[in-house]
């Protein structure tokens, strides 16, 4: 597909979803410290499953002062649910150490008056990091316009047909030239949102899906002899798995 095809339907999607997920748009401004813990435990997690994870971690320590004291073994115990426990929980004390020792403070309330590049270089600057897990961030606490990829995004758009499976590189590239600078929060929002309810990796809910007409995965699955759409997910993104991904990258990125 050409690129002013791709972004005549990346348009299409858009007022799709809008009227699909009401409720995600304006998009909520969040605290950017918040923000950065809450994305490292639900980076490729199940969205339930991370919840349960954050709502017991705030249970179980005081404040965050106390998960970057605390050791990763006693952390990962609490981060169960949300899987790579050990990785997540090593991930949560470093990003904690490093904003101790660099601004002796547990806030990043200071970012809010930093210009782009300076809060993305800063970001970048935490060890282990996805690039996915900063451009939310600069998205959801910032304000910026980033469109994060992660293993939700990235999946519906793959299954579109938007991106292939060559790289997680080559996928940002792509999206990057399809979504206009101004949608890119939107885009955001609203793909997650139908990858968590509607377009989840093991059993899409594709019979009742609104893109059913512009989905190439839901295209083949009608074409196959074999299978009707929803039956068994077919898509890159589950085959590569969504734990193995991340196992074999920590919580980095191929991009990092
Ligand atoms: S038709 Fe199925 S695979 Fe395609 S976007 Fe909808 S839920 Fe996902």
């Amino acid at each position: 597909m050409n690129k002013k095809k791709k972004i005549k339907l990346f348009r299409l999607v858009m007022s799709k979803l809008e009227k699909k997920y009401p409720e995600a748009l304006p998009i909520k401004r969040t605290d950017p410290l918040d923000q950065l813990l809450t994305s490292i435990i639900h980076f490729d997690s199940l969205p339930e499953k991370a919840r349960l994870a954050l709502e017991l971690l705030r249970k179980e320590f005081v404040d965050w002062n106390e998960v970057r004291v605390s050791a990763v073994s006693e952390m990962a115990a609490v981060l169960r649910e949300a899987g790579l426990e050990e990785d997540r929980a090593r991930l949560l004390k470093s990003a904690l150490t490093h904003l101790f020792l660099k601004k002796n403070q547990l806030s990043l309330d200071f970012m809010k008056n930093y210009p782009e590049k300076q809060a993305s270089e800063f970001l970048a600057r935490f060890e282990g990091l996805h690039p996915s897990i900063v451009d939310e961030v600069l998205l959801l606490s910032l304000g910026f316009q980033r469109f994060p990829l992660n293993e939700k995004t990235q999946r519906v758009c793959e299954r579109l047909g938007w991106v292939d499976d060559s790289d997680e590189a080559g996928a940002a590239r792509t999206m990057s030239a399809v979504i206009p600078k101004t949608l890119k929060g939107k885009a955001y929002v609203l793909l997650k949102a139908h990858a968590e309810e509607t377009c989840k990796t093991k059993a899409p809910a594709c019979p009742s899906c609104v893109l059913q007409s512009d989905c190439l995965y839901y295209a083949m699955k009608q074409a196959s002899p074999k299978g009707r759409p929803g039956d068994k997910p077919v898509s890159t993104v589950e085959i590569r798995g969504r734990s193995g991904r991340a196992r074999r990258n920590g919580l980095r990125s191929s991009r990092s």
